[in-house]
């Protein structure tokens, strides 16, 4: 599931292939994906336009259009969408829209149908962007906003990171290495923190996520490959999916737990 730092690869891999080029033709496999939008009113305000920029906000990867006014696409990826880039006019594998441009074709696809494609005037059109919380790679993500934040809250910390109108772009994944990195239990009530344990949460979100970013890059996904996969991520996981291994740091036994219908992975050895 693409958390900020995949979504963020994506941005930096795409956006030199993808800038300046024109929209010559839009396919549209399974128009689910565009819902609540029609595949008719998706075309006629994609088709012809250029490819401005390529940026993110939390986990939505957006395309801005040109000329000026000719608003965005917002792609969303949940638990499995996910999108690729061919050098030719050529589809492989399952795909749900396409977009022909003129050297190359970006598709989109979502096996389980969940994620979205939309067309928006303005980015802050979209209810799911608009309550996004504050970018965590930006310099408003300080300490003192992070305090705040934290004070407010009444749920468990792991939770809590993971609540896009807090903080925008964790997800399960950097949440737990997060708070593994930071020696803080997930169950631990996030208003109870004092001001060091504030300031090294800090520290490793923000450390987390560079290096999540780095990890995505190396090995660069070959996003022409319908099966594609970002493996470098591995070698930065601590405790996600590591339930029963040594703890990197004290060696005792990771642990996984439920919490709010999520696995959470953590060392119950050096997280209090
Ligand atoms: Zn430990």
């Amino acid at each position: 599931m693409p958390e900020l730092p995949e979504v963020e690869a994506l941005v930096r891999l795409l956006r030199p292939q993808l800038c300046g080029q024109q929209i010559r033709a839009v396919h549209v496999r399974h128009a689910i994906v565009l819902r609540p939008q029609t595949a008719r009113q998706f075309r006629t305000r994609v088709l012809g336009r250029r490819i401005a920029a390529v940026t993110r906000r939390g986990k939505y990867l957006l395309l801005r259009l040109a000329p000026q006014d000719a608003g965005w696409m917002a792609l969303h990826f949940r638990l499995s969408g996910a999108i690729f880039w061919f050098a030719d006019h050529r589809l492989r594998g399952h795909v749900d829209v396409a977009w022909e441009l003129e050297r190359g074709t970006l598709a989109y696809a979502d096996p389980r149908h969940l994620g979205r494609v939309h067309w928006l005037e303005h980015p802050e059109q979209s209810a799911g962007i608009r309550t996004l919380g504050v970018e965590p790679l930006t310099r408003a993500f300080t300490v003192a906003r992070l305090q705040a934040l934290l004070r407010r809250s009444r749920r468990p910390l792991k939770p809590f990171l993971m609540e896009q109108t807090q903080i925008a772009g964790l997800g399960n994944i950097y949440a737990a290495e997060a708070l593994w990195h930071a020696g803080l239990h997930p169950k631990r009530r996030a208003s109870s923190l004092k001001g060091v344990q504030v300031r090294r949460l800090h520290k490793a979100i923000v450390e987390v996520l560079r290096r999540g970013i780095e990890c995505c890059l190396k090995p660069e996904p070959d996003l022409s490959n319908p099966e594609w996969t970002m493996p470098g991520i591995e070698a930065m996981l601590a405790v996600y999916q590591r339930q029963g291994r040594d703890c990197p740091r004290c060696g005792r036994r990771i642990r996984r737990i439920r919490q709010g219908h999520r696995s959470t992975f953590y060392c119950p050895g050096c997280q209090h």
